[in-house]
């Protein structure tokens, strides 16, 4: 009896709690498994599908199945398989910096120079690669209905990196259903680097099928080669893009299904940041488009009133104006609402143009929140303009007098070098606005933009934030502080000036423990993010896109990593700096007081020892 009561009791003090622990285990190894997953098996089973499509072309174009087809299958499913799984997390792409001979060193000095941004890391990376999935989590439940639109991707290039380009091109290939896209145009605005040219029209015959490759008679500048690429859209819906650009998942449905939805409303997907230096994607906050009287474009916080909404980040955000490379809206509304000014030269101002006459002439312009696309921000626009001169003016002018009506005049006083400027005929412009009986810029600002500051007239809406886009305003968390010793030398980092002198140098010097002064000005402190702030005050960078020697020095935090990035790597014995901005290693010129520290090839030598202690 009393051996089958603890038995009993056993069973009810051990076996209970037993199985709710196991049980629960189970749940949550079982959630931790489909949340892991996630994201794989959605690409997985997009590729397959995908392929299930490509398989099936195949078939009919062999007349059956033969050893041909069966070959030819063979080697799509390993391009497919090898393609589609390769997923980069931040160290992989550090490494992938790494300049490790002078081949490396040309392509990535060149690739700065030509194009602005890191092409040894682009090249690495290739043709494909899934990027992590920014939506917001309430997207990714959404089931979309069967759209009836297809698009035609229209990417003009003038000069791109050939992989960027081709990662654009396929990334769209990859990530969007074989029924909603019509075909890729693809309009070289005649580059003048020969070899791209020739490069990409050749990958293109050969290799992509639904890709058509047409080349302007001569340069003409963004806004006129994307109206050169409409014209070649058999799509009901163009869909812009740059040529340097990577979609997410999902990116092109819940466009569609907008515009399905009200055929004049012109849409947007969030535009995520891909770091020029690291090729990193990262994930864009919710922001919308204004400008300033320079006009210049500016990203606006969201007004307070659509923060507070519950439907924040599924619903279309009205946005006064667009960045303007990425967007969508009907062919037959595009023609239908003038295109664009042919008049406009090269490159900028046609966003604000499109952006007024949208709202203005009866249609609506929204940001998509559950459709994001990347797109590599660079730091300045590696060409120039033929004809010389800065087309960004020129083409503003022609805004202002066409879209602004009494309000050109601010944009006047703030330019007033464009005053004296030939903008050239306007004539069709206007009366573009008349036929389409557009209301006035005074009704724009006052139902679209009520938000915009006019200058002299208080407003009384509400405080309106502006910030550049790349910055992500993140608070450093900081991880650890102490001086930063290199280690043969025993002496310390410091600033050639006052630590909170911006773009100064570098430079060893005796540490200093016992001075409050000097304290401060070698204390660096390392954050999560692996900054290196001297003082908590400038952080550690390095001019990323420099030619031939690049030194370290002390700029504003900017939050992107890439620049700022300073990861330890263990070398032997040695611990190195790594920056995989410039995939080089922090180096002292020479380890005596006042040597400089500068960027060089990560060799593991006692001139790149450093510890932080
Ligand atoms: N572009 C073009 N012809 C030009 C200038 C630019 O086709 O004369 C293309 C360029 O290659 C890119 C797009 O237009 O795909 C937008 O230009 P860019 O990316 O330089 O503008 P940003 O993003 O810097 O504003
Ligand atoms: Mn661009």
């Amino acid at each position: 009896m009393r051996k089958r009561l603890s038995l009993k009791c056993c069973l009810i003090w051990f076996g209970i709690p037993l199985t709710v622990w196991l049980t629960f285990n189970l749940f949550s190894w079982h959630l931790k498994l489909t949340a892991d997953w996630n994201q794989p098996n959605r690409l997985k089973l997009r590729a397959k599908k995908t392929l299930l499509v490509r398989k099936d072309s195949l078939k009919k174009e062999n007349g059956g199945e033969s050893p041909k087809f069966e070959q030819q299958c063979e080697a799509l499913s390993e391009v497919f398989n090898k393609a589609l799984v390769k997923r980069y997390n931040v160290t992989v792409l550090h490494s992938l910096g790494v300049v490790l001979s002078p081949e490396d060193q040309k392509l990535r000095d060149e690739g700065y120079q030509k194009f602005a941004f890191n092409a040894l890391i682009s090249d690495k990376i290739g043709f494909h690669r899934a990027v992590p999935d920014t939506r917001f989590p309430k997207c990714r439940d959404v089931k979309f209905p069967s759209i009836d639109l297809d698009a035609s991707i229209v990417i003009c290039f003038f000069n791109e990196q050939p992989s960027a380009l081709l990662r654009t091109v396929h990334s769209v290939i990859d990530q969007t259903p074989p029924e909603l896209l019509k075909e890729i145009i693809l309009v070289d605005d005649s580059s003048t680097l020969d070899d791209i040219s020739c490069q990409i029209e050749t990958y293109v015959n050969q290799h992509l099928k639904n890709v058509k490759f047409v080349r302007t008679p001569e340069r003409q500048g963004l806004i006129r080669a994307r109206v050169f690429g409409a014209n070649h859209a058999s799509g009901k819906v163009l869909v812009f893009l740059d040529s340097h650009c990577e979609v997410n998942t999902d990116w092109l449905e819940p466009l569609l299904l907008r515009i399905s939805h009200d055929p004049s409303t012109v849409v947007v997907p969030v535009i995520d940041m891909i770091n020029h230096d690291t090729m990193e994607y990262q994930s864009s906050p919710l922001v919308r488009g204004g400008f300033n009287w320079g006009l210049h474009f500016r990203w606006d916080q969201l007004p307070a009133s659509m923060q507070s909404d519950p439907e924040l980040g599924l619903k279309p955000i009205p946005s006064p104006t667009m960045a303007g490379g990425l967007f969508a809206m009907r062919k037959d509304y595009f023609h239908h609402l003038g295109e664009y000014d042919l008049g406009m030269d090269i490159w900028g101002g046609e966003n604000l143009e499109i952006s007024f006459r949208i709202w203005m002439c009866g249609g609506r312009l929204e940001i998509i929140p559950c459709s994001r696309v990347g797109h590599i921000f660079r730091k300045r626009r590696p060409y120039g303009n033929p004809a010389g001169g800065d087309t960004l003016i020129r083409n503003s002018l022609r805004v202002a007098h066409v879209w602004m009506d009494e309000y050109k005049e601010y944009f006047l006083k703030q330019r007033p070098q464009a005053g004296h400027l030939d903008y050239g005929d306007i004539s069709d412009r206007v009366s573009l606005r008349k036929h389409l009986s557009c209301k006035s810029f005074q009704w724009y600002l006052k139902n679209i933009y009520p938000e915009q500051v006019v200058p002299g007239q208080t407003n009384n809406v509400e405080i309106y934030h502006h910030f550049p886009r790349n910055q992500l305003r993140k608070e450093p968390v900081i991880i650890r502080h102490g001086q930063l010793t290199h280690v043969d030398s025993s002496l310390c980092v410091q600033s050639e000036k006052k630590p909170y002198t911006k773009k100064a140098l570098l430079t060893l010097a005796a540490c200093d423990t016992k001075t409050l002064d000097g304290q401060k000005s070698q204390m660096w402190y390392e954050t999560v993010d692996s900054q290196l702030l001297l003082a908590q005050l400038l952080c550690l960078d390095v001019e990323s896109g420099m030619v031939g020697k690049s030194y370290a020095r002390l700029m504003k935090c900017h939050g992107n990593g890439g620049s700022q990035a300073w990861t330890w790597t263990d070398k032997g014995e040695t611990s190195l700096l790594y920056n995989p901005a410039s995939g080089k290693c922090l180096t002292v010129t020479a380890a005596t007081e006042g040597g400089n520290l500068f960027l060089d090839l990560c060799t593991g030598t006692k001139e790149q020892a450093f510890r932080l202690s």
